[in-house]
This record gives structure tokens, sequence and C-alpha cells, in this order.
């Protein structure tokens, strides 16, 4: 893990556009025509290499990019897709098939928990949802039927940290797939040299970071990305989540800051969560000593790139946190908005939005309390001016004395 720098990987591939030029050029066609019908032939099985028969299958761009973010991940592989539930759908279906079980962190993104919980079992997938750091829980949920465990390196919304050493562990035991959604935690955590089998993104937060489009990856062995791109069986190719190559292209270009963004999200996180802190707010942060997950995510992660730009803060009640969050917009703090990795800050109720598909009991029982606001820290060039305009309406709405 010492040797693995994702973000050395990505800066060395190196793309010609057809013309010389510097960026890859973009392939504006869904279909490819060929000189001879029996290469046409072998493209469609899959044979031909280098050849492009229709763009649902295979694109140059997205290729490109696919190829990118396995260098990131440090995969043989990757596919895009068009959206990260696109990615994370398209996994579990090729490897769940009726009458197999997942083991599921219970705090997971709201699309995901749905999909789990009240899509797959009439299809005959069931999943037993669990506390991901209570290891004695995982191994009792685990069946004869179990394919899968599935969690995120850094969950949301309340950024617990899954050890990704120890479910490998039990994964290698039981001859299960550790599957890890690492989209709060790209470059920071890298989750294959912890032992995951295959490490899921949805690209449209921090990777792309620009919050102009929806997309995805999943990185695997070149194995199960074949698998997934089959013609007769492969879920991606015959469910179609595609992206389109414009879109590759802008992801592409945008991949190449990540490494300096990251960094940045991650300082002015951590400021904001020390000074609240101080001031006796109660602030979510893996970055801070009174996070409880703080050592594990010592241990995990690469250091340069800091704890993340995700924090939450508890105003009370949602009357508060609403009151709070226009404020803040209307200071032009950020942007009342759900979804992450802006350059401007973004901040949302978690309760009542992006986790409102997990019912209210369950959300409390996990410590998602209506007031919490989850905050997506941007790249604010003065942080200390962005904290004291942050401070004056926390007073203003009475959060703060
Ligand atoms: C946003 C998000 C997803 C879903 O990705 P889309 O691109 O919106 O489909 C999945 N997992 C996590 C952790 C997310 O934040």
């Amino acid at each position: 893990m010492e040797n693995f720098d994702a973000a050395n990987a990505i800066q060395d591939l190196q793309y010609f556009g057809e013309f010389g030029g510097i960026n890859p050029s973009i392939s504006d066609s869904s279909t490819y025509t060929f000189l001879s019908a029996k290469t046409m032939f072998d493209t469609f099985e899959g044979n031909a290499e280098g050849c492009y028969l229709y763009s649902r299958h295979s694109s140059p761009m997205n290729l490109y990019l696919a190829q990118a973010l396995a260098k990131m991940e440090g995969t043989e592989a990757a596919n895009v897709t068009a959206s990260g539930m696109g990615a994370i759908t398209c996994t579990l279906l090729q490897i769940c098939k009726s009458g197999d079980h997942i083991v599921s962190a219970r705090t997971i993104y709201g699309g995901t928990y749905a999909f789990l919980k009240n899509f797959l079992p009439p299809f005959n997938i069931e999943t037993s949802f669990v506390d991901i750091n209570n290891f004695e829980a995982i191994e009792n949920a685990i069946k004869p039927n179990t394919k899968v465990i599935y969690c995120e390196s850094v969950s949301n919304p309340l950024l617990e940290v899954a050890d990704l050493r120890k479910l490998s562990e039990i994964c290698k035991k039981h001859n299960l797939k550790l599957i890890v959604d690492n989209t709060f935690s790209p470059l920071q955590i890298s989750p294959i040299q912890l032992g995951a089998d295959i490490v899921i993104h949805s690209l449209t937060k921090f990777i792309n970071g620009s919050s102009d489009t929806v997309g995805g990856v999943y990185c695997a062995s070149q194995q199960f990305i074949d698998d997934t791109k089959n013609v007769n069986n492969g879920s991606c190719m015959l469910l179609g989540p595609t992206m389109d190559s414009f879109r590759s292209a802008s992801i592409l270009k945008n991949l190449r800051t990540l490494h300096i963004r990251m960094k940045k999200h991650s300082e002015n996180a951590m400021y904001l969560a020390e000074n609240f802190e101080k001031y006796g707010l109660k602030v979510n942060y893996p970055g801070l000593e009174s996070h409880r997950n703080h050592e594990l995510m010592k241990s995990m992660m690469h250091q340069e790139y800091g704890f993340g730009g995700l924090l939450t803060l508890d105003a009370g009640t949602v009357d508060k946190a609403n009151e709070l969050m226009e404020m803040m917009q209307q200071e032009n703090l950020g942007y009342l908005a759900v979804s992450l990795g802006f350059y401007k800050t973004l901040f949302s109720c978690s309760g009542s939005s992006t986790s409102s598909e997990i019912p209210e009991e369950e959300r409390i029982s996990m410590g998602l309390s209506d007031g919490l606001i989850r905050f997506s820290i941007g790249l604010d060039h003065d942080i200390e001016r962005t904290y004291q305009k942050m401070k004056t309406c926390m007073v203003k709405v009475g959060i703060l004395m």
C-alpha cells in the first residue's frame, strides 16, 4: 500500500487526440463501420482488439476514462456508467441471482438502501442490514447463500468508516465478494489495497467535481468487467446505463485535478470542524479526535489527502437547520442542495433529503437526527473568512451564543 500512488498513476496516462491533440478525440458516433464483414462479427463477439461496433458496448472515450479510474483504484479494469446507481445496480445484479443473499452496512446511500430493501426482494435477492463495525453481527448475518458484503468506505451521511481490512478477512473466510462504494473518499482511501474486490464510485461527486453531470464507475478484475459487458448475459450490456462520450471526456479532464481538489476540500473541512467543535457545536468529522472512527480512518488513509470534504453539524431541530441553511445561502456561503464535491459548499438536511428513504425509527437508531446538516465543504480560498460568516449566521439563528 505504501508504494501505491494513484495520482501518479493517473498523471502518467497519456492519450493523444486524432490530430495530435493533447486531449483525446471524442468519438461522435453511436455506430462504427467495417471494411470487412468478418471483423464486424469478431468485434461483436468481443475478439477484435481496438475495434468498436456500437457505443453501448464500448466507445474510445469511455475506455479512456475507465482506464484512468482503474489506475486510480489499482484494479485491472473498470467500466463507466451513466450514474453511480447504474454502477451499483449492474455490479450487484451481475453477482447476485435469484436465491442469493447480501450483507450490507445499514448506513449507506439512500438510493442503494432502497434498491437493496425494496427493489431486489421481488427478484428473490434478500439483504441483511448490519452495523458495519460490529463484526460479530456480520458473521451472524452470513448465510450459506450469501454472496456479497456491501459497504461504503466512509458512509453517508454519518461519516462512519468501515474497517476494510477486517471486512476483507471475513469475506475471504466465507468466500464472499467485498464491494465498496468509495464515493466519499477518492484518492484518500484505496479499498483494493485493503482487500476489497470491487470498488464503485458515483463520479457525480468529487471525481467530476463540478456538479454538471451524473456518472458512475465500477473498478474490478478484467474478468468481472468483461462479464458485465457480455452480449448474452452481461448486466451492464443488457441493462444499458451507458455514459455519453462527451460527458466521459469532460469527467476525464476534471479527474486530472482531483488530487489538488481533495487536499483543499479536506484542509477547509478540517478548519471548520475544529473551530466549530471548539465553539461547542456537535460536529461529526473523521479528522477530529472525537470522531469514533478517527484512528481507524488514520490507519486506512493516504495522509496527504486529509480526512475529506464532508462534515455534519447538528442544529438541534429541523426548523433550526432549515433556518440556518436558508441564511447561509443568502449570505452566499454555499447552496442549499443535495450532492457533494462541488467547488462551492453544499448543505442539506440528510433526514429529509438523501436519507429520507430510510424509515424514521431506523434513522433514530443509527443516530441520524432530524436537525443534522450535511456539509460538503467547497474550495474556498479564505476559509477563515467563511468561518466568520458561518458563525455569524449560527449566532443569529441561535445555535451558537
Ligand atoms: C450520490 C451517491 C450515489 C449515487 O450516485 P448517482 O451518481 O447519483 O447515481 C451512490 N453512493 C454514494 C455514496 C453517493 O453519494
